[in-house]
């Protein structure tokens, strides 16, 4: 079974500040890591491989730095790994970090299965999944709790659906997105470690892609436009009203006229 999971490199930290004036994120100083979620879809698919054979490759899009996380999936076990990065693809929204991620897969080979996270704990919008699948024309499932059973040419999985749980049977070729604590990601070793020192990693830019259209990628193909980004300003104020039912009712519907509720 060929398999790529897809990897973000991310914050390490959930308090990355804003700036206020500018809205950006203060990503200096900040180490980064891999997308955790993204280390339970790696064992998923190292742990598929221990069963059925075949490999597992890694694929990520970010800036340079982002190699990280390939040597650090290479040092789980993943065989191969690619890097997307190019200046053309800065600012890329969801759409066009799915298109161009998928541009990405297309390069890289064929595959059963492609694996991604349920979501990253930056962006944490849990849509590159889906609209990679769409992108590539495959099936997808998205918030995959447990694998039931992988047969010859589909697989068997639990997604969690909020209140339910809800067994799902998709075919080869597909993309599955999982949950957390579908297994418990494994430590790199350090055999693997010494191995991965001197591995090569790919690097694919807009030029390796079939698709060349600059206006598909970065923020030529980003269709949405972050106007702000702030951090919600605390309120703490509180009023305690006092009265009978009749009358806290009327203050109630009073006060909330005055706000613009109703
Ligand atoms: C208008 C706009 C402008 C933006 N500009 C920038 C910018 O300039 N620079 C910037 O860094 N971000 C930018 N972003 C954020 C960027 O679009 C998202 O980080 C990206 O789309 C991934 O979305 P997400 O983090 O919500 O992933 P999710 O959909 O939550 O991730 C789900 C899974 O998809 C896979 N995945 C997601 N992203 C990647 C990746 N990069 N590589 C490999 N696998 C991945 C992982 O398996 C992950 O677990 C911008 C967003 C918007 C809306």
């Amino acid at each position: 079974m060929d398999i790529l999971v897809c990897i973000k490199q991310v914050p390490d930290t959930s308090k990355v500040e804003v700036d206020p004036v500018t809205g950006v994120l203060k990503r200096d100083g900040v180490d980064s890591k891999m997308n955790p979620y993204d280390l339970y879809a790696l064992e998923t698919a190292l742990k598929m491989k221990e069963q059925q054979g075949g490999s597992v490759k890694v694929i990520s899009m970010g800036p340079p730095q982002a190699k990280e996380v390939i040597k650090e999936a290479y040092m789980m076990g993943a065989d191969d790994g690619a890097l997307i990065t190019d200046r053309k693809f800065a600012g890329a929204d969801v759409l066009a970090t799915s298109y161009t991620i998928s541009q990405g897969v297309r390069k890289m080979g064929n595959f059963d299965l492609i694996l991604c996270g349920k979501q990253t704990t930056d962006g944490d919008t849990a849509q590159v999944g889906p609209e990679m699948g769409e992108y590539l024309g495959i099936p997808h499932i998205t918030n995959v709790l447990k694998i039931v059973e992988i047969k010859e040419k589909s697989i068997i999985v639990e997604m969690d659906m909020p209140d339910t749980i809800e067994v799902a049977e998709i075919r080869f070729p597909c993309l599955i997105t999982v949950e957390k604590d579908i297994f418990q990601p494994r430590l790199p070793s350090y055999k693997r470690k010494l191995e991965a020192k001197d591995k090569e990693i790919k690097i694919l830019t807009i030029n390796d892609f079939e698709d060349k259209d600059e206006m598909k990628y970065g923020l030529n193909g980003s269709p949405t436009q972050v106007e702000r980004i702030f951090p919600p300003s605390v309120n703490n104020d509180r009023e305690i009203w006092t009265g009978t039912g009749e009358k806290l009712s009327l203050q109630m519907a009073s006060k909330l006229k005055e706000l613009k509720f109703i």
